[in-house]
């Protein structure tokens, strides 16, 4: 599957991504999708396929579920599962053909969440894998899939680079500097000394001591992760 979009409007972002969640201490099996200011938003068939399972009985919150959701198997191995749509929003039924970029139904809140939000999981031969590849041009809002380690490597710069929206080519140069610096708010340069230093450090939320170590860098892979650089 290539990429196509699973919200109808171009301004979502990921909001948690797939992967090993510490405040749960769990997998979270997908991405969770959310629009700007918490709008909803109609959700799509990402790609041709049939729907497979249906649920659309959860008129809320509802613990430990995804709420109302529809599974779409797109061939013999890859399947789309969409959870907490809003109730009463569905529009297939099991058994129909969908075509890419129908409309399946509304974003919603029912399930085990209080925030509107789309949970996509992708799911291949059975098992769910991140499915940012099939998503991932759709979302202006970075999603970096960054190893939280500490340690500022080439992917980390191509994060940031996106995040600013600079050429991503790995060279944390000028260009990309001074990007950073009209961002944090201090003189563009294209210096990246003790000022531009600390005053990531602050956006960052970290000591401002101007030593880029291991927690500041955490701290910016997270954001860059996340999506909220
Ligand atoms: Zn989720």
């Amino acid at each position: 599957m290539g990429n196509s979009r699973v919200l109808q409007d171009a301004d979502n972002q990921v909001n948690s991504g797939y992967g090993w969640r510490a405040s749960t201490g769990s997998m979270h099996l997908g991405v969770d999708l959310v629009k700007w200011a918490g709008q909803l938003a109609f959700v799509i068939a990402h790609s041709d396929g049939v729907v497979e399972y249906v649920a659309k009985n959860v008129p809320g919150y509802l613990k430990g579920s995804f709420g109302n959701q529809v599974v779409i198997k797109h061939n013999a191995h890859e399947k789309t599962r969409y959870c907490h749509m809003k109730y009463g929003s569905i529009t297939v039924v099991e058994g129909q053909q969908v075509s890419k970029g129908q409309v399946i139904g509304y974003m919603g809140a029912t399930g085990n969440t209080t925030q509107p939000h789309l949970h996509l999981q992708y799911e291949v031969d059975g098992v769910a894998v991140d499915p940012i590849g099939i998503i991932g041009a759709d979302l202006p809002g970075i999603y970096a899939n960054l190893l939280v380690d500490g340690s500022w490597g080439d992917k980390t710069t191509k994060a940031l680079q996106k995040a600013l929206g600079v050429a991503a080519d790995g060279n944390f140069g000028p260009i990309s500097i001074k990007a950073l610096q009209t961002k944090l708010g201090v003189r563009a340069d294209g210096v990246y000394g003790p000022i531009t230093k600390e005053a990531l450090q602050t956006y960052l939320g970290v000591v401002a001591d101007g030593d880029i170590g291991p927690i500041t860098v955490k701290a910016l892979q997270t954001k860059l992760n996340n999506g909220s650089f």
